[in-house]
């Protein structure tokens, strides 16, 4: 929130994001042509400055031409070095104050250069796609970018109509003039910067599950030559919707959405609202089906309870993990135990450096930061107990929708649902970076059905790589 830049932006990544305002929405206008991937930008931006006056502020863009900047409609003094955007106002911005950013760009985006590759705005050979976690969003409008710094937003793209737009959120109007055709999306909920996704290209739209019958609208933009397989692989979605609502409880956003790119991905990544993925997740025979899983469950932990900064990731990535873990066991697949056994087996033979609780930047999308959380958040289920694990979970979510956490967070309120302390279970899942003895199995509830009508699931392999999805 406000405060001062040196205690508050992400020590992980220290030249993202600017503490000391907080944006609340952006409004991007954005014509893009896919040919010569050109995009041209306008941004008004709405934002709170902090505790403190201020007499200049950042935003996060990348190497653009900047045609025109204003704060409060009048021009400011700036530089741009390094992917940051440095604004003096003509006068300071009191401790406080609300004021609007207005942002002019244009240019060729391209990923912004990770540790894990290219990440951000990807052209394709017919379109583009926005895969931004965690630093990527630069790479296309200019941000705050740090993830507790959550504002709703409208995106408009045009673009040849040929092309369709994909954005989180819901479709306010098309509108075709000549050749182009302009697409407006509001995403109302607080959304951080990595997930505010987009794709454009050659897409047929469908909807999954019986809309007649109520509940979330799930829709689907799919390449039409992969619509046969697609239609096999996400069958089973509306029910794993279903599922998660159960679990977790109430789906946080108004509708949800997956792209299937029509090319290859090395793996899904989540956008609000929104999950991506690549032509290789679709198969025909749901080998996949364990993706699907984690990126919707990503919908309620890491797009609503957001992290307050990327030490805490295992919140994310560990939940999302064990969601898939709970798919299947309740899709009629293996159970989270054997799940947790299995990866419980995998982690014992590899090296035990990583702390889950501020793994460092270089190993916060390790595979083992994944299955360790998974198997954290199991433990904590063996301890509670299936009836205490399960509220407690629906009450984070529902406590911390649209919010922003930390660790010490969950663990305080997760120790709430417990009959003994579980201090030296946080200690060795958590804090400590050797593996601790396997959970013993949880007491069962008395009748655990499996959903109704559905094949046996086919089941993803648990030792899969699946950094950033
Ligand atoms: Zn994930």
């Amino acid at each position: 929130m406000s405060g001062q830049r040196t205690t508050a932006t992400d020590p992980y990544f220290p030249a993202n994001g600017d503490a000391r305002y907080r944006a609340h929405r952006y409004e991007l206008a954005l014509e893009y042509r896919p040919g010569p991937n050109r995009l041209a930008g306008t941004a008004r931006i709405s934002a709170i400055a902090g505790r403190a006056p201020l007499t200049d502020f950042d935003l996060n863009l990348a190497e653009f031409k900047i045609g025109r900047v204003l704060v409060n409609g009048r021009a400011p003094q700036y530089t741009h070095r390094g992917g940051r955007l440095r604004i003096r106002p003509a006068k300071p911005l009191p401790a406080g104050a609300a004021f609007t950013v207005e942002v002019h760009w244009s240019g060729n985006p391209r990923p912004v250069r990770s540790p894990w590759g290219g990440i951000g705005w990807e052209e394709l050979t017919d379109g583009a796609l926005v895969a931004s976690q965690p630093v990527g969003a630069p790479s296309w409008y200019p941000c705050n970018d740090r993830p507790a710094d959550k504002a709703s937003y409208q995106i408009s793209v045009n673009t040849p109509s040929a092309y369709t737009v994909v954005a989180g959120g819901r479709l306010l109007t098309r509108t075709t003039r000549a050749s182009t055709t302009t697409w407006v999306y509001e995403q109302p909920a607080p959304t951080s910067s990595y997930l505010v996704g987009l794709s454009i290209g050659m897409y047929q739209t469908v909807l999954l599950g019986d809309p007649g019958l109520g509940g979330v609208p799930l829709s689907a933009h799919v390449p039409p030559h992969l619509l046969a397989r697609f239609s096999r692989d996400f069958a089973r979605q509306p029910a794993m919707m279903r599922l998660f609502e159960e679990l977790f409880g109430p789906y946080p956003f108004g509708e949800y959405a997956v792209v299937v790119a029509d090319e290859d991905l090395d793996v899904p990544v989540e956008a609000q609202g929104l999950s991506l993925f690549g032509a290789n997740h679709v198969d025909g025979v749901r080998g996949s089906e364990r993706l699907v899983a984690h990126e919707l469950a990503h919908q309620w932990f890491g797009n609503s309870v957001t992290i307050a900064d990327w030490r805490h990731i295992w919140l994310n990535e560990g939940f999302a993990k064990y969601a898939e873990w709970l798919w299947s066991e309740r899709s009629g697949g293996r159970t989270a135990h054997g799940h947790a056994a299995a990866a419980h087996r995998l982690l014992a033979t590899q090296p035990q450096d990583l702390r889950l609780v501020d793994p460092g930047r270089k190993l916060m999308f390790d595979d083992r930061l994944y299955q360790r959380g998974a198997l954290a958040v199991h433990a904590i289920r063996c301890a509670l107990g299936d009836g205490a694990f399960f509220r407690m979970l629906r009450d984070w979510a529902s406590v911390h929708r649209n919010g922003v956490v930390t660790t010490v967070g969950f663990t305080t309120h997760a120790a709430r649902y417990a009959a003994e302390p579980l201090d030296d279970l946080y200690s060795a899942w958590l804090y400590e970076p050797a593996l601790p003895p396997m959970p013993p199995a949880p007491p069962l509830p008395p009748s655990v059905p499996a959903m109704p009508g559905h094949p046996p699931a086919m089941g993803g392999s648990p030792g899969g790589r699946s950094n950033l999805a």
